[in-house]
């Protein structure tokens, strides 16, 4: 089995990567960073939006593994401690894989321009830098609403637990295929009204954001943000493609939101 390590970067998980790469390979494993078959991502849930963002392009052959070496991972489940046993497990024992949904984001130019595809783990959120964002909301070819505020957030199952809660967007078990809307502040008046709730779409509805001027929009996508001008229509649904990641042992979503937001008695 070939396999690559992306690492925080400090001095922390660079030592873990070194041990858990050393040790792979005396296991007769093979260190590949152009084609590995699994991804052991050492940081935090950011580190792992940079392995998925890296490898996005080998989603069908790859499957991906956090280890974490802050507080409880969303994506990281493994913490240091266990690194020996996580060694053991990766060498020896065949994993289960387990599959979440993606985002799929399209952005397509008023003219001309490239149309910019991208597959998101977590969300995509739109904002401008001049003044307010405002949108025609289609789904499914109707039009919905037109949003007037700062901006709107597309996430997925696995991402509601991120951006997404703290805009008060619902969490979503990933078994679901879909996405969520959520607004961040709405102007909501007698003159502009926009729905207000989060919107769960399943995996047969597109969303369509078509703006209605010329501003340029921040739209970011996990962890990337840039700048585009020109947008003539942002399409977003859920991804043909999914992730796969490496399951060693059950750790159920639920127990996952639990430890992370409520708490970690066991
Ligand atoms: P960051 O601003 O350095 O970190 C954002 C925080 O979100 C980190 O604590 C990160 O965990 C956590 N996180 C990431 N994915 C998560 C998930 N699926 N569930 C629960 N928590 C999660 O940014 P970053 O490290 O580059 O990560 C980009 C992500 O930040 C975006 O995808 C967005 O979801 C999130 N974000 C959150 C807010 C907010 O909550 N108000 C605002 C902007 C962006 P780790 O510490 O383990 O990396």
């Amino acid at each position: 089995m070939k396999f690559a390590i992306i690492s925080k970067g400090d001095q922390k998980s660079e030592e873990i990567k070194e041990k858990v790469r050393q040790h792979l390979i005396e296991f007769d494993l093979l260190y590949d960073e152009e084609e590995p078959d699994l991804v052991l991502s050492v940081g935090g849930d950011g580190t792992f939006l940079e392995a998925f963002h890296r490898y996005q392009f080998r989603l069908e052959e790859t499957a991906f593994l956090g280890l974490h070496t802050g507080h409880l991972g969303f994506y990281a489940d493994w913490v240091p401690e266990e690194v020996e046993k996580l060694i053991i497990e990766i060498a020896k024992t065949p994993y289960e894989v387990v599959e979440y949904p993606l985002l799929d984001v399209m952005i397509r130019p008023k003219t001309g321009d490239e149309v910019h595809h991208f597959l998101a783990l977590n969300e995509c959120s739109v904002k401008t830098a001049e003044g307010s964002v405002v949108l025609d909301v289609t789904i499914k070819g109707e039009h919905f609403e037109r949003f007037r505020g700062d901006g709107l957030c597309i996430s997925t199952p696995s991402g509601s637990t991120a951006y997404n809660k703290a805009l008060g967007g619902g969490i979503i078990h990933p078994s679901l295929p879909s996405i969520q809307i959520t607004e961040m502040a709405s102007i909501n008046n007698r003159v502009f009204r926009t729905i207000g709730s989060p919107l769960i779409l399943p995996d047969h509805h597109t969303c369509e954001l078509h703006p209605i001027n010329d501003k340029s929009f921040l739209i970011t996508i996990d962890h990337i943000t840039k700048n585009y001008s020109n947008v003539e229509v942002i399409e977003c649904k859920v991804a043909k493609e999914k992730i796969r990641f490496a399951r060693f042992r059950p750790f159920p979503f639920w127990k996952r939101v639990r430890d992370s937001f409520v708490s970690d008695d066991s």
